[in-house]
């Protein structure tokens, strides 16, 4: 338990939160200054109505815009720069982006080379960006990512068959507008991706060892939520209560784990996410039960408290009896909103598993993860979500 310890919590995006609030989106571009907006956004929005909806606000408004939305899940660097050429070319001095955690990390990220030289892949890491680029204003439709609020563009180079993180002070959206209703059309499979996804910052944030009290609140709250409402979210995709408790829940996830990072699960997804297409909520959910068996030693105090939030009944049980049943109560969550899926059915083989864990190594979420892992761990990890 670490006592009394220092830390730091930065959170420079203003966030309007709440069902219909997406109406005063002209009024925002106007007090950021903008004339002409780059709506950033892909085309399961597109086909789901969610952007038309965006696109009439905005002309009701007297804002005049441009569509750029040729963005696939796991979006592409060269994404980034074709919206860049493309923002540059029509004349747009502020960026909206619509979506999930695609389409906001590329708004993000095309915000970031508006005011910036050269190639995103030149500012991959963390702190690389040296000036602040054109206003973005982040506006999630699926409640998972957090994107709306991080530091972070998470980017694929789909030649190279890697993700890439590009981490900076000047990547926070100045705006998120958080407004439950527009999350109402996300379907059950991508609902409960999503969910686990913001389940599993919360959770990696929570128990890591670089967690801090603001973290914490978040985390606490975020899991409550989504243990609230993830199952009737999935189950009544218009209940609009268990939707703005889950979008709540995953910008609270992000709260927490923005100054903290997370864990093995996240570790793990990103070389598993690049190089067998899997969707980054979907490898999440199938990973976060094998992770937090494997971490319990590191946490058990915490992993207890988890179960106590997940109402598991753990009276008169030992610390360490009690954080096994955390990983039940996952589990058993995962398994009631549909994700069934193991790594094998994404063609995930023995022969993978040294390359996936040399990558997985090298990632900033290794360091805070409450048990340091061994190359053979993070296989073993793997092996037991196959
Ligand atoms: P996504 O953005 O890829 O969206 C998944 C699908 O859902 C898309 O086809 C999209 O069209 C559809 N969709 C989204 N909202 C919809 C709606 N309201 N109605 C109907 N369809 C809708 O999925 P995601 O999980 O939100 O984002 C994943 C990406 O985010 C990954 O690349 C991941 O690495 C990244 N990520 C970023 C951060 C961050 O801090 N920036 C954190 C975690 C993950």
């Amino acid at each position: 338990m670490q006592v009394n310890r220092s830390f730091r919590y930065e959170l420079p995006t203003t966030i309007e939160f709440g069902n219909g609030s997406i109406k005063d989106l002209p009024d925002h571009v106007k007090r950021l200054n903008g004339t002409k907006v780059l709506l950033v956004t892909d085309p399961g929005l597109q086909k789901a109505g969610v952007a038309d909806r965006l696109a009439v606000i905005l002309q009701n408004g007297g804002i005049a815009f441009h569509v750029y939305s040729d963005i696939q899940p796991e979006p592409d660097i060269e994404g980034v720069m074709r919206g860049r050429d493309e923002a540059t070319s029509e004349g747009c001095d502020c960026v909206v982006g619509l979506g999930g955690g695609s389409a906001l990390d590329t708004a993000k990220a095309i915000g970031l080379m508006l005011g910036n030289e050269g190639h995103i892949r030149d500012y991959v890491g963390i702190g690389k960006v040296p000036h602040k680029g054109r206003p973005v204003i982040a506006v999630p439709t699926t409640a998972g990512t957090g994107s709306e609020i991080t530091v972070w563009s998470v980017l694929s180079d789909k030649t190279a068959k890697v993700k890439l993180s590009v981490g900076s002070p000047f990547n926070f959206p100045d705006l998120a507008i958080c407004d439950p209703e527009l999350t109402l059309s996300l379907p059950p499979h991508i609902t409960a991706a999503t969910g686990m996804d913001a389940l599993t910052h919360a959770l990696e944030s929570y128990v890591n060892k670089a967690t801090q009290p603001i973290s914490e609140a978040m985390s606490i709250q975020s899991m409550r939520l989504i243990i609230r409402s993830l199952r009737f979210a999935v189950a009544q995709g218009d209940n609009l209560a268990a939707r703005y408790d889950m979008l709540l829940a995953s910008l609270m996830a992000a709260m927490a784990f923005n100054p903290t990072r997370l864990g093995l699960s996240h570790a793990l997804a990103i070389p598993l996410g690049a190089r067998f297409h899997i969707p980054h909520g979907t490898v999440n959910a199938i990973l976060l039960p094998e992770v937090m068996g494997y971490n319990i030693p590191g946490n058990v105090p915490k992993f207890a408290e988890i179960a106590q939030l997940f109402e598991m009944p753990i009276d008169g049980m030992s610390p360490r009896d009690a954080a096994a049943l955390a990983v039940t109560a996952v589990r058993q969550l995962k398994e009631d909103v549909g994700i069934q899926q193991t790594l094998s059915d994404f063609g995930v083989k023995e022969e993978h598993l040294d390359a996936v864990a040399e990558e997985a190594m090298t990632s900033g979420n290794v360091p805070v993860n409450p048990r340091k892992p061994t190359l053979e761990d993070l296989k073993q990890l793997c092996r037991d979500a196959m």
